[in-house]
C-alpha cells in the first residue's frame, strides 16, 4: 500500500555538505518525493516533533541538535516521500539509529557520528510508524505543500482566499 514518510536532513547534514548525498541515497528507492522545504526548527517545535521521546535522557539534545544548537547552520530539509511501504524503505536508505551500528552503505553509516557527549549525529530523521509520519508530516507541512493528498482536510477563508487546512 502506498504510504508516506517524513524524512529530516537534520542540521549536521546540512552544515556537512551532505545533502547532495543524502538525496541521491533516497533517489535510489521507487519512492516520490511530493513536498520539500527548508526550515529553521524553534525549540519548540523541536520538542514537539520529538514528544513522544521527552522522558529519555537525551532529550534536551536532541532538541538542541534539530534546533540547528550544535551545528553551523541551523537549517534543515523536510522532505515527505510517498510510495509502496515508504517508511520501512527510507528507514532501509537512513540505516538503525546508532551510527556505529548502522550498516556502511546507509547514510547514517557512512556519514552519522557519536559526539564525545554521547548523542547519536545521525543525520536523517525518518518517520518510524505511519502514525508518527501522519503526526509529524501535519507539524512541518501545510495540506497544499504536499502533491498528493494524504489526510482530511478543511477549507478556510484567508483575506479572501480559500486555503486548505488539515482538519
Ligand atoms: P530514530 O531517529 O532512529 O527513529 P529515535 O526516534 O528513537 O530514533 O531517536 C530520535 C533521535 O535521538 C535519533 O535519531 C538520535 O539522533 C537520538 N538518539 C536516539 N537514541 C539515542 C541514544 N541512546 N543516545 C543518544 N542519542 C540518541
Amino acid at each position: 500500500m502506498n504510504e508516506p514518510a517524513l524524512v529530516i536532513i537534520k542540521p549536521d547534514g546540512m552544515s556537512k555538505g551532505l545533502v547532495g548525498g543524502v538525496l541521491s541515497k533516497f533517489a535510489e528507492t521507487s519512492l516520490r518525493l511530493v513536498a520539500m522545504r527548508t526550515a529553521q526548527a524553534s525549540r519548540a517545535l523541536a520538542k514537539e516533533h520529538y514528544a513522544h521521546l521527552r522522558d529519555k535522557p537525551f532529550f534536551n539534545q536532541i532538541v538542541s541538535y534539530l534546533a540547528g544548537e550544535y551545528h553551523q547552520l541551523k537549517q534543515l530539509i523536510a522532505i515527505v516521500y510517498y510510495g509502496r511501504n515508504a517508511i520501512r524503505q527510507c528507514r532501509q536508505v537512513a540505516g538503525v539509529t546508532n551510527p556505529e551500528a548502522a550498516g556502511p552503505h546507509t547514510i547514517r553509516g557512512a556519514y552519522g557520528r557519536i559526539t564525545t557527549d554521547g548523542l547519536f549525529e545521525n543525520v536523517v530523521h525518518v518517520s518510524s510508524t505511519p502514525q508518527e509520519a501522519c503526526r509529524e508530516i501535519k507539524l512541518w507541512f501545510s495540506p497544499e505543500d504536499i502533491m498528493v493528498p494524504l489526510y482530511p482536510t478543511r477549507n478556510i477563508m484567508v483575506g479572501g482566499h480559500k486555503r486548505k487546512i488539515w482538519a
